[in-house]
């Protein structure tokens, strides 16, 4: 899945979860951009990958993509680590974004070895299922414009909390919808 099905998703499952709690804040926000894209530092192509250029070449080498950062137990150490450190909905936001992004991955094709290391088994749906995504598919780049629709639409109801944050967040997504038309018309996805 590429990053930006994978922030939209996440954001659109996670926003009214935030909002009920009066935690919809750009930090928070933030803090659950960076946990649905991180697991993604083991590939240097990646968005995160490209700005943490080092640390994702060692992983990658050490692991490889969809290796270590894509097991549970990476999350739940992760998040028992951080929870341990910090008391806030930062890293709340933080560790809900990256569960979100290996459960987003468990749909692709190639599916994820979620138990390593202690089972070696790939969980993955069959590819002629109608679930599966390939990523840059236009399969996953319809699903990404579906959930932009659900997360205006949750955003529209959720306004009068969200202040300056709206505007960021639509820049942004307004961003991904442009380059993603861009591919298309690039013939990228075919
Ligand atoms: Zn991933």
């Amino acid at each position: 899945m590429q990053y930006k099905t994978h922030l939209v998703t996440s954001l659109v499952i996670t926003a009214p979860l935030l909002y009920a709690n009066h935690e919809w804040t750009l930090v928070n926000i933030g803090g659950l951009a960076l946990g649905a894209l991180l697991p993604d530092i083991d590939e240097e192509s990646s968005y995160i990958g490209k700005r943490t250029f080092f640390i994702s070449r060692f992983i990658n080498k050490l692991f490889g993509h969809r290796g270590l950062t894509h097991w549970l137990i990476t999350w739940l150490i992760l998040s028992l680590i951080l929870f341990a450190l910090f008391h806030n909905w930062f890293v709340i936001a933080l560790s809900i974004g990256y569960l979100l992004h290996l459960c987003e991955d468990r749909f692709s094709v190639s599916g994820l070895h979620w138990l390593m290391p202690f089972s070696n088994k790939r969980f993955a749906f069959p590819s002629s299922s109608m679930v599966v995504y390939r990523t840059g598919s236009l399969k996953e780049l319809g699903f990404f414009f579906a959930m932009v629709v659900i997360l205006f639409t949750e955003m529209h109801y959720m306004n009068d909390q969200l202040g300056p944050t709206s505007s960021v967040i639509y820049r942004r997504v307004e961003y991904m919808i442009v380059h993603s038309l861009v591919e298309i018309f690039k013939f990228k996805h075919l």
